[in-house]
């Protein structure tokens, strides 16, 4: 009977060690990371060249408290952690200061999530162009007959491809779907 306790015991230790070495090694620490903000209506995003994130919590309130400017097109560098395509930011760096995004109690205030942009299936496109009348960040174009989706200036709102609610009903042919 002792035996099996221990034996029990044993591998409820190795399954947990397991679990938090795997866990552990997914949360990759970024230090500096850094990209150019962009405002689109009310929300702000991080493009950094390769990926384009989403910004949200930190209230406005703790933005003006901390003299936290967010300037369209300005650079800024983060710390962090990037965990399964979202980021916990720890720090801001403006071009004039440093500011720790916690509150008093240590919880988070600030995280960005990467954006999984829209794309064109080519082969099914009959060029309407009704798409690139829709995008509210103007990230369609045509080229060829096509329409081809800026991935850098794709919000992933989904309108291209599900329409907006109103008159447009989304892509006629299912031809815009997003990157898995
Ligand atoms: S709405 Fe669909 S078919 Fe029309 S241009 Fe856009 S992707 Fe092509
Ligand atoms: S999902 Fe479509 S409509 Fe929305 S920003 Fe991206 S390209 Fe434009």
């Amino acid at each position: 009977m002792k035996k099996i306790l221990i034996l029990t015991l044993s591998l409820f230790l190795l399954f947990f060690m397991i679990h938090l070495f795997s866990e552990a090694e997914k949360t990759v620490e970024v230090t500096k990371y850094n990209g150019k903000l962009k405002q689109i209506g009310d929300n702000w995003f991080l493009n950094t060249g390769e990926d384009f994130f989403e910004l949200s919590l930190a209230p406005s309130s703790f933005l003006a408290e901390n003299k936290i400017e967010l300037v369209s097109k300005s650079k800024v560098y983060l710390n962090g952690n990037f965990k399964e395509d979202v980021i916990d930011v720890f720090t801001i760096f403006t071009e004039k200061d440093s500011v720790n995004l916690r509150d008093e109690f240590g919880n988070k205030l600030w995280e960005m999530s990467k954006i999984k942009p829209y794309l064109v299936n080519a082969k099914r496109c009959i060029g309407c162009r009704l798409c690139t009348f829709n995008c509210p960040t103007n990230a369609i174009e045509m080229v060829n007959g096509v329409a081809v989706i800026d991935a850098d200036n794709c919000i992933a709102c989904g309108i291209c491809a599900d329409g907006n609610g109103k008159k447009y009903r989304g892509c006629p042919v299912g031809a815009i779907s997003q990157i898995e």
